[in-house]
C-alpha cells in the first residue's frame, strides 16, 4: 500500500471515531484554523496554532475550490510536515511553512490526498 493510502486510511478511521463527517469539522477537530490570504494556498505551523491558508480565485490562475484547497493543505500537513499524523504537537521544525507551485511530487501526492478525501466526505 502506498504511503499515502496509508495516511488516508487513518484519516478515516478518525473521522469515523470522532463522528466526523464534514472537512471543516475535521479541520476543527485536530486543532486546524482556516483563513484567507491575499496569496495562493498554503499552511503554516504556529507554535501553538496551525493555519490552512486559502484563495480560490488566484490559485494557479484559475478557479480551485476552497475545499480543494484545504484538503490538498492537509495532505501536505499530514504527509510532509507534521511528524505526527493527528495532533499537530511533533512539529517537523525545518518544515513548518509549505509553499511551492505547480507539478512536484509532493503536489502531486496532496492532489491525489485531497481528491481521496473529498470523496471520503462526499459518501457520509
Ligand atoms: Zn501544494
Amino acid at each position: 500500500m502506498r504511503k499515502v493510502d496509508l495516511y488516508l486510511n487513518e484519516i478515516f478511521e478518525l473521522c469515523s471515531n470522532l463522528g466526523v463527517t464534514e472537512l471543516k469539522d475535521l479541520c476543527r477537530n485536530i486543532g486546524i484554523t482556516i483563513q484567507s490570504t491575499e496569496y495562493i494556498s498554503h499552511s503554516k505551523i504556529y507554535e501553538d496554532n496551525i493555519v490552512i491558508y486559502t484563495n480560490p480565485i488566484i490559485e494557479y490562475d484559475m478557479y480551485v475550490s476552497e475545499k480543494f484547497q484545504i484538503a490538498h493543505e492537509l495532505g501536505h500537513l499530514f504527509m510532509h510536515m507534521l511528524n505526527t499524523k493527528v495532533n499537530g504537537k511533533n512539529v517537523d521544525v525545518d518544515n513548518t511553512i509549505y509553499f511551492n507551485y505547480g507539478a512536484c511530487w509532493e503536489n502531486n501526492e496532496a492532489n491525489y490526498f485531497a481528491k481521496k478525501i473529498l470523496d471520503y466526505f462526499k459518501e457520509q
